[in-house]
Parts: C-alpha cells; sequence; structure tokens
C-alpha cells in the first residue's frame, strides 16, 4: 500500500508516464510575446556563458581535434587555462529582473557538486538574508514563517538539470527552470520529480526546454553533441602529448567544442544584433509592450515589458562580463 498520492499515482504506471511532463500541465501554449520573452533570457545567458568560453578541458598541452582552430579572434579563450565547465545558470525574478548568474565551478572548487544551478540558488538566499535586519521586535521586521524565496523565479540554464539540483530548486520552490540543452545522463530527473511532487507544498520547478518557445540552438546543441558521441572514438577529444586518447563522449568535453562554442556565438551575435538595433531607435522585438505573467497567467503589476526585459539583460550582460565578481564566473 502505497500512501503517498503522488507516488500511488505513478506505481503501477511505465517509468515513460513518469518522466514525461504531462502536455495539459503547460501554461497554455505559450503567447508570441512570452516566447521572445524566454528568447531573451536564453540568449542573454548564451552570450554570457560565450564571453567565458573556455575549451582546454585537458590543459594547454596536446591537441585538440575538435577545436580545429584556437587561435582565431573567436576562440581566444580556448588556448587559456581551463577554468571551468562552460555550464552556467541565470535567476530572473517575478518582475523581470535578472537577480544573479553562476557558472559550474567544479574544476575551480575541485568538487563534482559546484553546478551552476545549485551554487545559484545558495547565493541567492544568502543575498537576500544579506538585507534582513536582526532586529526580530521591530514591526516592519517581522518574523519569517518560510523561505519561499523563489516561488515566482524563473531559472535559466544552459544544461538540463541533474539531480542534485532538481533536488535544491524544489527546495527552493523556483517556479519553472528553462533549459537550453538535453542532458542525457540525467535520465529526466528533473521531469520525474516534477510529476511526483506537483501540486505539493514541495513541488519542483516545471522543467520547460527551450524548444518550447522555438529557440533553434536547444535542436543545435541536441543534434551537435550527438555527432560528437557518435564520431569521438574515431576522432578523439584530446590527444596528450604521450599520445593517450580522451575519447570519453562527455557533455562537458562537448562543451569545450568549436562545435559547440560557434552555437553560443550565434546567440552572441544576435543579441548583440538587438542592441545594435535598440541604439539606432529601432525595435527589434515583435511584442516591446508585452507584460509578464505569474504562475496563474495574470499580468504582474509593475513587471518589465518586454522592451524593458531587453534592455535589463543587456545591463545585466555588460555587468556580468565587465565586473560580475559577485558571482565567481570564469575569471580569476
Ligand atoms: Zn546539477
Amino acid at each position: 500500500m502505497i500512501k503517498n498520492p503522488q507516488l500511488a499515482e505513478y506505481w503501477n504506471k511505465p517509468v515513460s508516464a513518469l518522466a514525461t511532463i504531462d502536455p495539459a500541465e503547460d501554461d497554455k501554449p505559450l503567447s508570441e510575446a512570452l516566447c521572445e520573452r524566454h528568447r531573451i533570457y536564453s540568449l542573454t545567458l548564451m552570450a554570457i556563458t560565450h564571453h567565458y568560453w573556455n575549451g582546454l578541458k585537458r590543459g594547454r598541452d596536446g591537441d585538440y581535434p575538435w577545436n580545429p582552430d584556437p587561435g582565431s579572434a573567436d576562440g581566444k579563450y580556448l588556448r587559456n587555462d581551463y577554468i571551468g565547465h562552460n555550464i552556467a545558470a541565470f535567476a530572473v525574478d517575478k518582475l523581470g529582473f535578472v537577480m544573479d548568474f553562476a557558472f559550474n565551478h567544479n574544476k575551480l572548487m575541485n568538487s563534482s557538486a559546484e553546478h551552476a544551478e545549485a551554487r545559484l540558488v545558495r547565493r541567492i538566499f544568502g543575498l537576500n538574508q544579506i538585507h534582513d535586519s536582526w532586529n526580530v521586535t521591530s514591526e516592519a521586521n517581522p518574523v519569517l514563517s518560510d523561505y519561499n524565496t523563489f516561488e515566482e523565479v524563473t531559472l535559466y540554464t544552459t544544461l538540463e538539470s541533474c539531480s542534485q539540483c532538481s533536488g535544491i530548486m524544489a527546495l527552493a520552490r523556483v517556479r519553472e527552470v528553462v533549459y537550453l540543452q538535453t542532458d542525457p545522463g540525467m535520465y529526466m530527473i528533473g521531469n520525474m520529480l516534477r510529476n511526483l511532487t506537483r501540486g505539493t507544498d514541495l513541488e519542483s520547478p516545471y522543467p520547460r526546454p527551450a524548444s518550447s518557445f522555438g529557440l533553434e540552438h536547444f535542436g543545435q546543441l541536441d543534434t551537435a553533441f550527438e555527432t560528437f558521441t557518435t564520431e569521438v572514438a574515431a576522432n578523439p577529444f584530446h590527444i596528450a602529448p604521450n599520445g593517450k586518447k580522451d575519447k570519453s563522449p562527455s557533455l562537458t568535453s562537448f562543451l569545450c567544442t568549436a562545435l559547440a562554442r560557434d552555437i553560443y556565438a550565434q546567440a552572441s551575435v544576435e543579441l548583440d544584433a538587438m542592441e545594435s538595433a535598440l541604439a539606432s531607435g529601432g525595435m527589434p522585438l515583435k511584442h516591446p509592450g508585452a507584460h509578464p505573467v505569474d504562475r496563474k497567467g495574470e499580468v504582474v503589476p509593475g513587471g518589465l515589458t518586454n522592451e524593458e526585459t531587453l534592455k535589463e539583460a543587456l545591463s545585466f550582460r555588460r555587468y556580468a562580463i565587465e565586473k560580475g565578481r559577485r558571482s565567481t564566473p570564469h575569471k580569476l
């Protein structure tokens, strides 16, 4: 007898039912305006990731057959030391403001658990507490009864979340997680957790593949990763000076290839074009006046319009690239 109703619902169903998000659960077909918002944030995250791109996962020595031209201007980071995987996340609040961003820092911290989403959630909790007073006797500062900081937060991540990050996002009550590439090694854990927690106090974020709002880079990254996994046995990712070949179909290795980098570069170019258009008085958006909606589908008062969202995103990109120390990006 399974007492947990969520688990009971799936107990006698195939795993495929547990791993598939019910299409009826989506916020209805996404409006064009909402697709545009998701696109702006996704391109911004890709552009920041591209700026900090580094490719020499196995160090400076040896050859990287998948990085055919590491000395080119566009690949300026490819001959630098490897600081961390090219995986990043940022969080957007209810009004549409970017809260903060984080990179995966497994490499920098010599750990296998320093994933972007987990680091981001922990830091935002910390940042909120910076502004929290110790003076609980003050009427203006009542004792908080819960920690639902993220209930209206959308988190964007370049890669589908793992079990750790899905769990941490569930604990934080993140509303939705948008991911820009599938990670087949994570066996759809985000979907499963969502199905098992839907409607509970511990609801895991709605996992949204970027394909759902027409981001072509999603399919391009998945296809390119498939090419990499198929061909890496014959064409190694790295050949060490002693001749040792790295033929592992690792996703973080793929994310060091020029194949992946060029897809990120396209996103960056598109964002640059939007910025130029705005600067010259043009309007690169189809729905500049559209407003954000909350999880009930109601317009958020005071929320950023799509035009303001684009300006916010461009401004955040500038911060992340020019300063960005708060988030320990790929920069020492
Ligand atoms: Zn993770």
